[in-house]
């Protein structure tokens, strides 16, 4: 990795995180070989419908992805933006993870755009939980629990989108982590950085959809660029 970056020329700078930042830490994918998908219907376990269908399955199958995801740690690049976070004032991190990897390394100016597995809410009074509290998944109004999360079918949550739009579009320099750019409204991200006039700068081992919009591509790992680039 040869790219040096002048972080003292930035003001706001905003890490945009995917499913690949977490990969070094074993989490889980998504899609592809040994994705959660290959085992696991979504109609089945995540999505509204499920839900209403059987509530009890659905939360069972999400206590096994939190079991799944506190058996693994953060690595080296979560730390590693965590310290730079604490060196600096304008570090924001908008992530599409709902692992809450971030927060265990250490960050706290943190966008989860599809929510977390660690928080519920309940469907009757709007209202979002972190988990700690609820060993019985039921609201006092008797409604279950559901997870704090974007299932498919969902729409982002309007507050948490509008943060993410207003730090991405007043940012100086946008630097994306482990994201395929395929999935929206985030895939649009790295061109609303581009077009407010941010520099925009990719961490990815492959090419992603959006690798012509930024800047400069830093083909690796994360665990491996970010301690470098961050130091
Ligand atoms: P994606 O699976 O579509 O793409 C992952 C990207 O990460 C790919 O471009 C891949 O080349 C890259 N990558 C793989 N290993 C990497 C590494 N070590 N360092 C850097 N990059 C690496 O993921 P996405 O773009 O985030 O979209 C998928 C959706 O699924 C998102 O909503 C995401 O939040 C969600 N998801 C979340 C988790 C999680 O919370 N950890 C896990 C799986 C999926």
């Amino acid at each position: 990795m040869s790219l040096k970056i002048n972080f003292s020329n930035y003001e706001n700078i905003v890490f945009f995180t995917g499913a690949g930042m977490s990969a070094e830490s074993n989490i889980p994918t998504y899609r592809g070989s040994g994705g959660i998908w290959h085992k696991y219907k979504f109609e089945e376990y995540a999505c509204q419908v499920a839900f209403d269908r059987d509530p009890e399955k659905v939360l069972e199958f999400h206590k096994i992805r939190r079991k799944a995801v506190l058996e693994c740690t953060p690595h080296n690049g979560h730390h590693a933006i965590a310290k730079f976070e604490r060196s600096r004032g304008g570090v924001s991190i908008v992530t599409q993870n709902i692992d809450g990897m971030h927060q265990r390394a250490g960050n706290i100016n943190i966008t989860e755009l599809h929510g977390s597995l660690f928080r519920v809410r309940c469907l009757n009074h709007g209202t979002h939980e972190d988990l700690g509290a609820f060993t019985e998944f039921k609201c006092s109004c008797g409604q279950y629990l559901r997870p704090d999360i974007t299932w498919f079918g969902d729409s982002l949550d309007q507050g948490v989108m509008e943060k993410a739009l207003s730090l991405i579009s007043s940012c100086d320099l946008f630097i994306s982590v482990g994201t395929s750019g395929v999935v929206w409204p985030a895939a649009g991200f790295p061109e609303i950085a581009k077009k407010a006039g941010a520099k925009c700068i990719e961490i990815n081992p492959e090419p992603s959809e959006m690798s012509y919009l930024y800047a400069e591509t830093i083909q690796g790992k994360a665990g491996e660029i970010l301690p470098d680039l961050l130091l």
